[in-house]
């Protein structure tokens, strides 16, 4: 449905992406995953046409990009765009408007998107009175209302509730559900590993893997020991694999889990170390990004 074809772009002296290519099919959910600063806002914005200087080719239903195939992709920014001091109805109205829709189908929509996302109940409210969670689904709302093909989300659940987060959730399988296509770009694995059908890993400009998400997670993730402990020495568990530090524990990833358990038993034993955890992780989206880059999504 999209393909992104050796698409490089710089800001200055700044190269935001070099020669990066993906083809997205109809009716999944993409993932485009990587830290901050690794593309993926400037990639959307390319595909949303907000940036157009860039060389290589971005095609839609193989063809090029066009004011006509805008008109199919549904653009969910990072930032609220929302006006505040007028309902949701209005601001829905206003997109809807933007988008050339008037009367009773402009209502028709409104009223169906409005279920959607879950405000049927607070339409005639005013912006300023929803929670950041409920301005987000109607940040999501307004991109709905030409009926897109494809929807584009940019870091969509930053800093909302858990129930709200899981609304989103539940909205993309119904998008997902009518045949719709979604392109996800987050930070969060777990979201990722839970939403989409295929993932990109972008990192520094460059694409680093991309595949469906259970190939790369048999791919590349092993499963991780987790070990918490005071005093265990980071260089004694860097003897039995890589090693991050998530939170306040050790991830030691290894293809031998077991023997490196017992090899941390025996260095605890033998150097009086009480262990608070030592647990068998199984393999996650996060564990092939670090595989791919030797560096935390978090770092
Ligand atoms: P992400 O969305 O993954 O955080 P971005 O696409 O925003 O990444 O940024 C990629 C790179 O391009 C970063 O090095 C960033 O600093 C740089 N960049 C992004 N936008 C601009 C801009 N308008 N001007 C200059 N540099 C930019």
């Amino acid at each position: 449905m999209l393909t992104i074809h050796h698409v490089t772009k710089h800001y200055g002296k700044t190269k935001a992406l070099k020669d990066v290519s993906i083809t997205i099919p109809k009716g999944i959910c993409y993932g485009l995953v990587g830290p901050n600063g690794a593309g993926k806002s400037t990639l959307i914005k390319m595909i949303t046409s907000i940036i157009r200087d860039y060389t290589g080719d971005i095609t839609f239903n193989e063809k090029k990009l066009s004011d006509k195939s805008k008109q199919k992709l549904g653009y969910v920014p990072q930032d609220i765009i929302l006006e505040e001091d007028i309902s949701a109805i209005s601001n829905l109205q206003l997109f809807g408007n933007l988008y050339g829709l008037k009367g009773s189908q402009l209502k028709e929509r409104i009223n169906e998107v409005l279920t959607l996302i879950g405000l049927q109940d607070r339409g005639k409210d005013k912006v300023f009175t929803f929670s950041g969670g409920m301005k987000r689904r109607l940040n999501i709302g307004c991109a709905l209302m030409h009926n897109p093909e494809l929807i584009i989300m940019d870091e969509p659940t930053v800093g909302i509730d858990p129930q709200s987060r899981n609304y989103i959730f539940q909205m993309i399988e119904e998008l997902k559900k009518a045949g719709k296509t979604v392109v996800y770009a987050s930070h969060y694995m777990e979201e990722v590993e839970r939403l989409c059908d295929y993932v990109a890993f972008l990192d520094r400009g460059e694409m680093v893997e991309n595949g469906t998400t259970s190939e790369l997670l048999q791919q590349y993730a092993v499963s991780s020991i987790c070990v918490k402990g005071s005093n265990i020495s980071v260089e004694e568990l860097k003897s039995y694999g890589m090693v991050s530090l998530e939170k306040d524990v050790f991830l030691l990833y290894t293809e031998e889990p077991l023997q490196a358990m017992e090899q941390i038993i025996s260095y605890c034993r033998q150097n009086s170390i009480e262990v608070e955890r030592l647990e068998l992780v199984r393999p996650r989206l996060e564990d092939v990004f670090f595989r791919l880059t030797g560096s935390n999504l978090r770092d």
